[in-house]
C-alpha cells in the first residue's frame, strides 16, 4: 500500500508576498543633511593681510595683558573671589556695575555702528570664532599641507604619514586651546599664581574652567568652524536689522561677471559673449564658510572680504579690471557709484544717530570714571544691639560700617557724624584701610539725650581722608531714639 499524506490539516497555500513600492515625494525635504567638510584655499592680498593684522593685534591683546603689571599687581583682572575688578589704573567694586552696563551698552552700539557701516566687519576679521578658525587653519596648513593636499589626505586611508600629520596638527590644536583656557581664566585668577597651581593640579575650579575653555576653542576653531557663525551665532540672524540699501557688503558685479565662462586668456571676450567671469571657481575655494558669493548676498557671508581677493588675483592674470567682486553697496551696485559717492552715503541719518551717541555715552563714561571717588562707604545698622541711653546721658546707636580704599596705597579715614544737633562719633574716628583694601568697624554714634523726638531720624557718616580733604564720601543711615 503506497503511503498516502492523511494530514488532517492541509497544508496552507502560501500567499504571494505584498510588495510595497516606495516612490520618492518630489517635495520630500530631510530633516537634517550633514554638510561636507570645508577645506578652505589660502589667498594673499588686502583682506588676507587686514585679517592677520588683526589676528595679531586681538591675540597680543588677549595673550599679552594678563602678564601686565602695575602698581605692583596685574593690571586688568577682574578678581571675582575677593569681588575687585582692577582695570589698569582704575579699582572697581560690585558697586560699579553700572560702568560694566554702559560697556555693554558702548559695545552694542559699536555693533550696531559697524555693522550699518560695512556689514559684518566685526564677524570676518573680529570675532574671537573668526580668529582661532584662522589660527587653527594656519596650523593645519602647516602640518598637513595645502588645500589639495589636505583633500587628499582626507579622502585616502589611514597610513604613518597621516597618522603622524593627524597626530602633529591635534597635538599644536590642543596646546594652543589649552594655553587660551590657561590665559582665560587668567584674567579672573591672578596668572602667575595660577599657572603653579595648574602645574601641583591643586584649584580644581580653575582645572575645570581651564580645560571647559580650552576644549571650546578646540571644538569650534577645530571642528565645528563655519558651523558655529551658520547655525550657532544668533548676530547672523538679526544683523540684517541694521543693515539698509547703503551698507557696505561683498558683492559679485553680475553685470560685468556674466555670462561666465571659461576661455583662453588673449581671446576677446566680448566676441564670446562672455563677461569678466572666467568661472573658475577660486572665489568659493577661498570662502571659509563655502559658499558662492555669485549667488548673491548670503546670510552666510562673513564680510572677510577673500573672494576679492582671490577674484582679484584672476582679475590680474587675465588682465581685466579689478572689482568683480568688490566692497559696495546694494545702491552703489545699482546707480554704478564710485568710491567718493560711497564714502559720502556713510554720512547718513542712521550713522549719524549711532555715532553721536556713541560718542557722547563713551566720553560721559571716561568723564565718569575719571571724576568719581575711590573710597566707598556702608552702613548698616547693628540689629543686635538696640538705641541704647550710656554713661553721660547720651542716646547711643551702633553700626557696622565697610570703608573700600579704591587707591592703590594705604589711607586713614576721619570719620564725623552729622545730621542731628550734638551727634558724634564716639568710637575710634580714625580708620586706616590697606590699599585697594575693604575694612569693616563697629561704629558708635551718640547724641545728647531728648534731641529729638522718638522714631527714626536720617543722619549722615562721612568719611575723609586724613591729608586729602578731596577724598571723601557720605553714606546714609538712621538713627533710632526710643519713646
Ligand atoms: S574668482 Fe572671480 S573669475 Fe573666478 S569664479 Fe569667482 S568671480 Fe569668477
Ligand atoms: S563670500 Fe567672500 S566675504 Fe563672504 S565669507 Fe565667503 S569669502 Fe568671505
Amino acid at each position: 500500500m503506497s503511503e498516502q499524506n492523511h494530514d488532517p490539516i492541509p497544508a496552507r497555500q502560501a500567499k504571494p508576498r505584498k510588495t510595497i513600492a516606495i516612490v520618492p515625494d518630489p517635495g520630500y525635504q530631510p530633516l537634517f543633511e550633514s554638510s561636507a567638510k570645508i577645506q578652505p584655499r589660502s589667498i594673499n592680498g588686502r583682506f588676507s593681510n587686514w585679517r592677520w593684522a588683526m589676528v595679531w593685534l586681538t591675540q597680543l591683546f588677549f595673550y599679552g595683558i594678563p602678564w601686565l603689571q602695575m602698581h605692583g599687581r596685574q593690571a586688568l583682572l577682574f578678581d571675582l573671589e575677593q569681588r575687585r575688578f582692577y582695570i589698569f589704573g582704575w579699582l572697581l567694586y560690585p558697586q560699579d556695575f553700572i560702568y560694566l552696563a554702559v560697556l555693554l551698552i558702548i559695545s552694542a552700539l559699536a555693533l550696531f555702528l559697524f555693522t550699518a557701516v560695512a556689514g559684518r566687519l566685526w564677524c570676518g576679521f573680529s570675532c574671537p570664532q573668526s580668529v582661532y578658525t584662522e589660527i587653527f587653519l594656519w596650523i593645519e596648513r602647516r602640518t598637513e599641507g595645502e588645500r589639495s593636499a589636505r583633500l587628499r589626505l582626507d579622502s585616502g586611508g589611514w597610513s604613518g604619514e597621516k597618522l603622524l600629520k593627524r597626530g602633529a596638527k591635534h597635538g599644536l590644536w590642543l596646546l594652543v586651546a589649552l594655553w587660551t583656557g590657561v590665559t582665560f581664566v587668567g584674567f579672573f585668577v591672578p596668572i602667575r599664581a595660577l599657572l603653579p597651581e595648574l602645574l601641583s593640579l591643586s584649584g580644581p575650579w580653575q582645572i575645570f574652567w581651564v580645560l571647559f575653555y580650552g576644549l571650546a576653542t578646540y571644538g569650534n576653531a577645530g571642528f565645528l568652524r563655519e558651523q558655529v557663525c551658520k547655525h550657532m551665532c544668533p548676530y547672523a540672524r538679526f544683523q540684517s536689522a541694521m543693515f539698509d540699501r547703503d551698507t557696505l557688503v561683498v558683492t559679485y558685479d553680475a553685470a560685468r561677471g556674466e555670462a561666465r565662462g571659461a576661455r583662453p586668456k588673449n581671446v576677446d571676450r566680448k566676441t564670446q559673449g562672455l563677461g569678466d567671469c572666467i568661472d573658475c571657481g577660486l572665489c568659493v575655494q577661498v570662502c571659509p564658510v563655502g559658499i558662492d558669493i555669485r549667488n548673491g548676498l548670503q546670510y552666510e557671508c562673513i564680510g572677510c572680504g577673500l573672494c576679492i581677493d582671490a577674484c582679484n588675483s584672476v582679475m590680474d592674470r587675465m588682465q581685466y579690471p579689478r572689482g568683480l567682486i568688490r566692497l559696495s553697496t546694494e545702491n552703489g551696485l545699482l546707480q554704478g557709484w564710485g568710491q567718493n559717492e560711497l564714502i559720502r552715503r556713510l554720512f547718513r541719518p542712521r550713522i549719524i544717530v549711532y555715532g553721536s551717541a556713541l560718542l557722547a555715552i563713551s566720553i560721559a563714561m571716561v568723564a565718569s570714571l575719571s571724576l568719581r571717588t575711590p573710597l566707598k562707604v556702608d552702613v548698616v545698622r547693628d540689629r543686635g544691639t538696640l538705641s541704647r541711653i550710656v554713661a553721660g546721658g547720651q542716646l547711643e546707636n551702633i553700626y557696622r560700617v565697610q570703608i573700600g580704599n579704591a587707591t592703590e596705597r594705604d589711607q586713614r579715614y576721619l570719620l564725623k557724624a552729622s545730621g542731628l544737633a550734638g551727634i558724634q562719633v564716639a568710637s575710634e574716628a580714625e580708620v586706616e584701610v590697606a590699599a585697594a583694601q575693604d575694612r569693616w568697624v563697629v561704629v558708635r554714634l551718640q547724641a545728647p539725650y531728648g534731641i529729638a523726638e522718638p522714631g527714626s531720624h536720617p543722619v549722615f557718616l562721612t568719611a575723609t581722608a586724613v591729608g586729602d580733604d578731596r577724598l571723601s564720601t557720605q553714606a546714609k543711615t538712621t538713627f533710632l531714639v526710643p519713646r
